[in-house]
């Protein structure tokens, strides 16, 4: 079976490798299609496409960004197929950077009260590229010695509730599915099965979420079993929104997941892409 990815990142967010090298290893793995998919940012993607462009690899220029649906916990949205370039996706992009920009000596402040030095600039020192996570001050956690794992790190420290937690700008997710779309992109809910709802109001949020501009769901996943993976299917076969899946590659530190194979169960298969084109087509017709 040919098998596609279509959810990672790279030195661009918070992966460790870079746009090509992320490429290249797509290329050796054999696999059919890429997406590269980093939080926040498309700052990586020229590369990978220039990258996917020379080895004969096909590459889709992608984006995750958290959305807010009125729940306890936000969600995160895929927009796959988005043209980089465009001014409206920039301009939301920067938004987010910007609200980054506020929050991240926010999170060096709360930690400093707690008696944690850390400067911003150890933290910088983590990240590839402009974008810092707190992937990154979990990095920067254990570096100075604050946590002992970079789980340990969230839970202490910067993981939601937590002491040192600050919260970042969200837009709710008709913006959101807005804004890639008007990029020329489909809106996917990223990882349905790691949002903490019991079955039922899962199933209820998807269905308020496809009424509100969602395009598909990501029902190929590193975490999700064989059991889920099937309910999102016939989920989204009831919905009419298409099915994507991708393992959340984030390179070494994160090494348990695997490119393409997740955690070892994972197979994407190609024959999926081509009715997301066909939605990216409709998008597009629609828009204009
Ligand atoms: P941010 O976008 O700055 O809020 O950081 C989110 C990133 O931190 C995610 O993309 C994950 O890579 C990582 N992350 C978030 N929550 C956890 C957690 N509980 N444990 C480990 N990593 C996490
Ligand atoms: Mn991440
Ligand atoms: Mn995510
Ligand atoms: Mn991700």
């Amino acid at each position: 079976m040919e098998l596609i990815d279509l959810h990672t990142h790279t030195t661009a967010s918070d992966g460790t490798l870079a746009p090509a090298e992320l490429v290249r290893a797509a290329h050796r793995a054999g696999l059919r299609a890429l997406a590269v998919t980093d939080h926040d940012t498309t700052s990586g993607l020229a590369e990978a496409l220039a990258e996917g462009e020379k080895l004969g690899l096909e590459v889709i220029p992608g984006v995750e960004i958290t959305a807010e649906v009125g729940l306890r916990h936000s969600v995160h949205i895929l927009g796959l197929f988005l043209d980089p370039e465009d001014e409206g996706l920039k301009e939301g992009l920067g938004r987010f950077m910007a609200s980054r920009k506020e929050r991240n000596p926010k999170i060096v402040a709360k930690l400093n009260e707690l008696g944690i030095d850390i400067t911003l600039d150890q933290v910088k020192s983590y990240a590839g590229g402009e974008l810092i996570s707190r992937a990154h001050f979990a990095q920067a956690l254990v570096g100075r010695g604050a946590a002992a794992t970079r789980q340990e790190a969230f839970n202490r420290y910067i993981g939601a509730g937590r002491p040192a937690y600050v919260p970042k700008l969200r837009l709710p997710l008709s913006e959101t599915a807005g804004l890639i779309k008007g990029a020329g992109g489909v809106p996917v809910l990223a990882h349905p099965g790691i949002i903490e709802l019991p079955p039922p109001a899962l199933e209820a949020l998807i269905t308020r979420l496809a009424g509100e501009g969602l395009e598909g769901v990501e029902a190929y996943y590193s975490e999700h079993g064989a059991a889920m993976q099937r309910r999102l299917i016939a989920l989204a076969a009831r919905l009419g929104l298409v099915v994507t899946g991708g393992s959340d590659f984030h390179g070494g530190c994160k090494p348990d997941v695997r490119l393409a194979y997740g955690r070892g169960e994972l197979r994407v298969p190609a024959g999926i892409l081509s009715a997301i084109k066909q939605r990216r087509d409709r998008i597009r017709k629609e828009a204009r």
